[in-house]
């Protein structure tokens, strides 16, 4: 029997989303939930109930509206990686 502990670890895709061929991750750690990627993109990021970003919708805003809106976060809390190659921060 295995331990729990060796099942592969899923990402969550509250904070880890393959979207627009991108993947992005939220660093819940650094966030500290002043929202501007919420502003630039409020279809695809909230604050969850800790006031930590989330993603929501990611992949109904634009790809470069919700890249400009990763690149917005003011402490680099959001990762965006095209083809392994980080475009954000
Ligand atoms: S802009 Fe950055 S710090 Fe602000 S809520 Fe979004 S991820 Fe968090």
């Amino acid at each position: 029997m295995r331990d729990a502990g060796d099942e592969p670890r899923l990402p969550d895709p509250s904070v880890e989303r393959e979207v627009h061929g991108l993947r992005a991750v939220i660093d819940r750690d650094l966030c500290v939930g002043f929202g501007d990627c919420i502003e630039e993109a409020p279809e695809a990021f909230d604050l969850d109930e800790d006031g930590v970003a989330v993603f929501t919708g990611p992949e109904h805003a634009s790809r470069r509206r919700f890249v400009e809106a990763c690149a917005s976060c003011p402490v680099d809390a959001i990762t965006v990686l095209e083809d392994g190659i980080e475009i954000v921060p």
